[in-house]
Order: structure tokens, then sequence, then C-alpha cells
């Protein structure tokens, strides 16, 4: 298997004593020796900061989002080309937190990777199912319908990466058993590989939702767990260097 990637999504977070914390984190990054490659994805208006404060380290800048077209009259949205000049190289795109809260569909997602894909990011597609879905026996047939329809042919052959958060565990302290995640995974490989042939078959599929430094290394180890995509843990330096640790 690649090399794994632990990305940090900071959300909405990132202002005072926030700020204080997650610069803090920064520069202890630029200085850890990690066994994965590391991602910090702050909210737009500090990818520019954090790409000067980690100039020089290992660690990678991601957008949390991008708009589908390049330019053009699109008031408050920042496109793909944007977020790479402002320093990244990363860009989280379908979060489930824009899926629920902005009605993006997978179309939507799929339009939004070939903006990324034109502009030299690499994306972090987001899929997952809801409690509902779960507890109706459809998380399989959920997140490989997502990945059918969010992941565009033209990712063949490129750098990206798959995260499957089950909407459920986001932020909730619940994570599903390794059992669950290995099931998951496994249909979200073959989807990938259904969906984009051998092109499918390298990127990595991160798991996201409450992980923290306690639960990391037995997720971490599950069969096609390439990595994690981390939340509120990722916002305090303690939490989100104990997690690259257990890598
Ligand atoms: P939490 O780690 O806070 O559960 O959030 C997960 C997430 O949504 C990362 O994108």
């Amino acid at each position: 298997q690649s090399v794994k990637l632990v990305a940090g999504n900071w959300k909405m977070n990132g202002l005072g004593e926030s700020l204080a914390e997650a610069e803090t984190l920064a520069k202890a990054l630029k200085e850890q020796a990690a066994a994965c490659r590391v991602a910090l994805c702050p909210p737009a208006t500090l990818i520019a900061r954090m790409a000067q404060t980690l100039k020089g380290g290992v660690v990678e800048i991601g957008g949390q989002d991008c708009h589908a077209k390049a330019s053009g009259a699109y008031t408050g949205s920042v496109s793909a080309g944007m977020v790479r000049d402002a320093g990244a190289g990363l860009v989280i795109l379908g979060h489930s937190e824009r899926r629920a809260g902005f009605g993006e569909t997978d179309a939507d997602v799929a339009a939004k990777v070939e903006a990324a894909l034109a502009a030299g990011l690499e994306p972090i597609i987001c899929i997952g199912e809801t409690l509902q879905e779960r507890e109706a026996g459809q998380a399989v047939e959920v997140v490989s319908r997502q990945v059918a329809g969010s992941l565009p042919v033209s990712l063949a052959g490129k750098a990206f990466a798959v995260a499957y958060e089950p909407v459920w565990a986001i932020g909730t302290g619940l994570t599903p058993t390794l059992e669950q995640i290995e099931e998951v995974h496994a249909a979200v490989r073959a989807a990938m590989i259904a969906r984009l042939g051998e092109g499918g078959r390298a990127a990595p599929i991160l798991y996201g939702g409450s992980v923290k430094p306690s639960n990391a290394a037995e997720i971490l180890a599950v069969a096609e767990v390439g990595g994690a995509l981390v939340g509120g843990a990722s916002l305090k330096a303690e939490d989100f260097l104990g997690i690259i640790r257990a890598v």
C-alpha cells in the first residue's frame, strides 16, 4: 500500500484563540518527522498564511472547497485556481457538511473535482452514509452510488484521495466498528475500480469521523484504510500530533 495521508480539516475554525492554537500546531508539525503525508486544510482566508508558516517543511496545505467554474460572476466563491494560487496543493470536496448544508449533489462534486484537476489540485473527495441510511442497511449502497456519481472518469491516473466519513460519526465521538470500516472501504475500492478501472486502484481511501489519538492506530491498521481525515482533533496540537504518531 502507498504512503498514508493524514489531513486535518479545520472547518470554520481559526480565529482568535483557535488561530493561536492552529499556528502552534503548524509550527510543531514543521519540526515533526512523520511516517505519512500530513496536510492541514484551513479556511480559505488562512491558506496563504499557513503556507507561509509551513514553508520549507513537508506539511501540505489543502482548501476545504472550491467553485466548479474557473472565474466569473460567482459572488462569494473561490475558484480552484485561487485555492492553488494561495498555496494549497490539495482540496477537500463534497464534504457532508457541504452536501447537507449547501445542497451539493454528486454531480456538483464531480464538476468541482474536474475544476480542481484543471487547476493542479489533488482532490480529497468525501462520501458517507447518514445514520438513517446506516440503520436501513444501505451504507454500502449509498457510498457506492456516491463514488460512481462524484468521481469523474478523468480522475484515472491522477493523484487524488477518497474520504469515507459516515455522517453520524462526524463530531459525535461515535465510530463504526473496525469490521464496518473494513466492509465499507472494500466496497469503496470496488466502486472506484468499477468507475476508473486500474486507475481506481492506487488512490488512498481515508477514514474520517471522530478520529482521535486513542483510536487512530487501530483504525489506520484496517485493510484499505489509507489515512485519516480529522476534524476536531486537528485543532489541538497534542491530539493531531498523537494521531500522526499512531501511523
Ligand atoms: P471529526 O473528526 O470532528 O469527527 O470531523 C470529521 C470530519 O468531518 C473531517 O472532515
